[in-house]
């Protein structure tokens, strides 16, 4: 069984590696920040906080995730994606009973996530992520995405001023549940580099080669 938990700063590519992992072992990706957005779409108050980086509170994500993790399709394993962002949020997971059998947690330098997030852009019908200014991440057609034609979109809050509180309450919050997971014993830390690199030390993990 592959229950997945992926902590990581913003932008480190947590969505893109969550896919992969998905597909290759039939998993079943579950993004917070997904679920969250679709949302958002028709709550102002909820649109607004996510735009600025703020966290949403602690009890409406939580009933949120435990409502999805009893659907059918994850009985066959999941990627939490996004959850949990703090300790409390950990500890209500943990009351859940779900047993977790990997905690990969993605170490990405400052700078190079600020590179990323500002020229971040993505799919909104299939989730492919691409960077206009950084070139081998490029779609092939300016704003089209490369795997299904769709047109691409920024995220509202991939802009400096939000990374900047995103990245502080990450620090704050998220951190800290490495060590809480280390003293748990199934934390994987990979030094995330590139796409590829990090895909294929999860995969070893995954396949028992580490
Ligand atoms: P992400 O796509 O994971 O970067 O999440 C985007 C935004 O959704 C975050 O900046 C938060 O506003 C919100 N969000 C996602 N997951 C959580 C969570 N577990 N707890 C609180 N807020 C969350």
């Amino acid at each position: 069984m592959k229950n997945i938990i992926l902590i990581a700063p913003p932008a480190a590519g947590k969505g893109t590696q969550s896919k992969m992992i998905c597909e290759k072992y039939n998993l079943v990706h579950i993004s917070t920040g997904d679920i969250l957005r679709e949302k958002s779409k028709t709550n102002v108050e909820l649109a607004d906080l996510m735009k600025k980086g703020c966290l949403i509170d602690d009890n409406t994500m939580t009933k949120l995730v435990s409502e999805r993790l009893k659907e059918d399709d994850c009985k066959n394993g999941f990627i939490l994606d996004g959850f949990p962002r703090n300790i409390n949020q950990a500890q209500l997971l943990s009351d859940m009973n779900i047993n977790i059998n990997y905690v990969f947690y993605l170490n990405v330098d400052e700078e190079i996530l600020k590179k990323r997030i500002v020229g971040r852009i993505s799919c909104p019908n299939c989730g492919s992520v691409y960077n206009e200014q950084i070139d081998e991440s490029m779609p092939q057609k300016t704003n089209i995405c490369d795997k299904c034609g769709n047109n691409l979109i920024k995220r509202e809050d991939d802009n400096e001023e939000s990374f900047k509180t995103r990245y502080e309450t990450y620090i704050l919050n998220t951190f800290p549940l490495i060590d809480f997971y280390r003293n748990n014993s199934n934390l994987y830390e990979i030094n995330s580099t590139d796409k590829m690199t990090t895909f294929n030390e999860i995969c070893k993990v995954l396949n028992g080669e580490i």
